[in-house]
C-alpha cells in the first residue's frame, strides 16, 4: 500500500478548528470523550486517514490506537472496503425495504457467533442495547436488570445508572434528565464480585429480566470477566430465567472472529450468552449495529410479536456493504494470529519499556484490542481501574501525543490496534513511550 501522501492544508490550528466548533456544537465536540476533558489540552481535529494513521488540521500525522474506537480493525481506507461502499452507494443511499445484503450481513454474523441465531440490524450500539433490553423483558415479562459497574451500553435512559450505596439495591441516575423512576428497575453491581451476584439473585432473582455484560470490559480500559465470575454468572442467570446478555459492541469480532463469546466457550464447557449485542466492527467504520439470540427470543419481536422495535435507517445499504466487505476481510485464515500478535508485541513493549524505566504497569490484550494501567497488577472492577495513576496516564497521554501517537484520551478506554499496524509503527511507538516513560 502506497504510504506516500498528498500534503495536506496546515492553514488551521486545532485550537482555532476548537473555537470555532465550541461556538456551535456543545463542547466542540458530538460525543464527550472526543472533547479530552479527562486529559486536558486541545482535542485534534482529523482531516484524513489512511492505514494505521491520522492526520490533524496541522498536517500533523499520528499512529492511529483508537480506530474509531473500535470500528477500524482493517485500518483506515481499505481498498475492498471503498469499492464495496462506493458501489453501494451508487446503486442508492437508503430505500426504507428489504435488501439481500441485510440477510447476507446477518449471515456473516450468524455464521461466527453459534448462539445467534437471527439478528436485527440497527444504526448504533446505544439502540442495539436499549432494543435488547426491551426485547428481554418482553420476552421474560419481567422489569429488573442488572448491570455492573463501570460497563457502559450506550446512553439509554435505563443504562445510565450508578451503583446504589447498598448491595443489590437499585441504582441512581448517572445523568441528569434521567428521572429516578426509569432507572428503579436497575441493579447495579460489582464487576467480576461473585458474592454479590448470588446475593443479588439470592434476593430478587424472580424480578431479573437479565444481565447485560461487557465479557472484557472496554470501558473500564481492559477487565476481563474471571472464568469463575462468568461460570456463576451463567449458572444463575439459567437457574433464575433471567437472559444472559452479553455486550459485545467493543469486542464481537475484534477480540476473535467469535468474539469475546468464543474465548469463554474454551474455558467453560458449554458456554453461550442468551443474547447479544454488536457495533462497532461490524459497520467498518458506518453507522451499524446489530442484538440477536435464539429464533424463540428473537420471535417476541415485532413484526412477528409484541417487541416493538424499528429504524428509517435500519440495515442501510451502505453501511450493509461496508460491515460485510469488513467481516468478508477478517474472516481470511491466520487474520486474527496476525493481529493478536501485533497487539501483544505493542503491550509486552510497552510493559518492557516500563519496567527499563522502573514505572509499574500492568498490561493486557485479545485479538487487536488493549489495555495498560499504571499499576503493579491488573484490576479487576471500576474502583480498581480508577485507583491507578491518573496522573502518570495524563503525562504519558500527552507525551505520546507530541510524540505522534494517538492513544485513547482518558484512563478507562481500551485500546485497538489494526491491520495496517507494522511492526515500524509499533517499533516507533516504543521508542515514544520510552521517551516519554523517563521524561516522567
Ligand atoms: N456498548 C459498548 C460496550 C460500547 O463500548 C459502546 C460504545 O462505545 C456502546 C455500547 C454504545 O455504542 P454507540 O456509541 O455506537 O452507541
Amino acid at each position: 500500500r502506497a504510504r506516500e501522501l498528498p500534503a495536506v492544508s496546515t492553514e488551521r490550528s486545532n485550537v482555532q478548528a476548537f473555537e470555532r466548533a465550541q461556538r456551535v456544537i456543545p463542547g466542540g465536540v458530538n460525543s464527550p470523550v472526543r472533547a479530552f476533558r479527562a486529559v486536558g489540552g486541545t482535542p485534534r481535529f482529523i482531516r484524513r486517514a489512511e492505514g494505521a494513521y491520522l492526520w490533524d488540521v496541522e498536517g500533523r500525522r499520528y499512529i492511529d490506537y483508537i480506530g474509531s474506537w473500535g470500528p477500524m480493525i482493517l485500518g483506515h481506507g481499505h481498498p475492498a472496503v471503498l469499492d464495496a461502499v462506493m458501489k453501494a452507494a451508487r446503486d442508492g443511499l437508503s430505500f426504507g425495504a428489504p435488501t439481500e445484503a441485510e440477510a447476507e450481513l446477518a449471515e456473516a454474523i450468524i455464521a461466527q457467533v453459534p448462539s445467534v441465531q437471527q439478528v436485527r440490524l440497527v444504526s448504533s450500539g446505544t439502540e442495539a442495547g436499549m432494543s435488547a433490553l426491551r426485547l428481554a423483558r418482553g420476552a421474560t415479562g419481567r422489569s429488573a436488570i442488572v448491570k455492573f459497574e463501570g460497563c457502559y451500553h450506550g446512553h439509554a435512559d435505563a443504562l445510565l445508572v450508578k451503583a446504589g450505596s447498598g448491595l443489590a439495591t437499585f441504582g441512581h441516575p448517572t445523568s441528569a434528565g434521567v428521572p429516578p423512576e426509569v432507572v428503579q428497575h436497575t441493579m447495579v453491581l460489582e464487576y467480576n464480585n461473585v458474592g454479590q451476584l448470588e446475593q443479588a439473585f439470592a434476593e430478587r432473582g424472580h424480578e431479573i429480566a437479565c444481565v447485560m455484560i461487557e465479557p472484557i470490559a472496554g470501558n473500564m480500559n481492559f477487565v476481563r470477566a474471571s472464568v469463575p465470575f462468568m461460570t456463576r454468572l451463567r449458572e444463575l442467570c439459567t437457574q433464575h430465567g433471567a437472559l444472559l446478555v452479553f455486550d459485545e459492541v467493543m469486542t464481537g469480532f475484534r477480540v476473535a472472529l467469535g468474539s469475546a463469546q468464543s474465548l469463554y466457550a474454551r474455558l467453560i464447557p458449554g458456554f453461550q450468552p442468551d443474547m447479544s449485542v454488536f457495533g462497532k466492527v461490524i459497520g467498518g467504520g458506518m453507522p451499524l449495529a446489530a442484538f440477536g439470540g435464539s429464533r424463540d427470543v428473537m420471535a417476541q419481536l415485532a413484526p412477528l410479536g409484541p417487541v416493538y422495535q424499528a429504524g428509517t435507517l435500519s440495515g442501510n445499504p451502505v453501511a450493509t456493504a461496508c460491515g460485510l466487505a469488513t467481516l468478508r476481510e477478517i474472516s481470511r485464515p491466520g487474520f486474527f494470529d496476525a493481529l493478536a500478535a501485533r497487539t501483544r508485541a505493542l503491550v509486552d513493549g510497552l510493559a518492557a519499556e516500563a519496567r527499563d524505566a522502573g514505572v509499574p504497569m500492568a498490561v493486557d490484550s485479545e485479538g487487536g484490542m488493549f489495555g495498560f494501567f499504571f499499576a503493579a497488577d491488573l484490576p479487576q472492577n471500576y474502583p480498581a481501574v480508577m485507583a491507578t495513576d491518573k496522573e502518570r496516564f495524563n503525562r504519558f497521554f500527552h507525551a505520546m501525543l507530541d510524540r505522534g501517537v494517538y492513544l485513547a484520551p482518558a484512563l478507562y478506554e481500551a485500546g485497538f490496534v489494526s491491520a495496517t499496524h507494522t511492526e515500524a509503527d509499533i517499533a516507533a511507538t516504543l521508542q515514544a513511550a520510552r521517551e516519554a516513560l523517563r521524561q516522567g
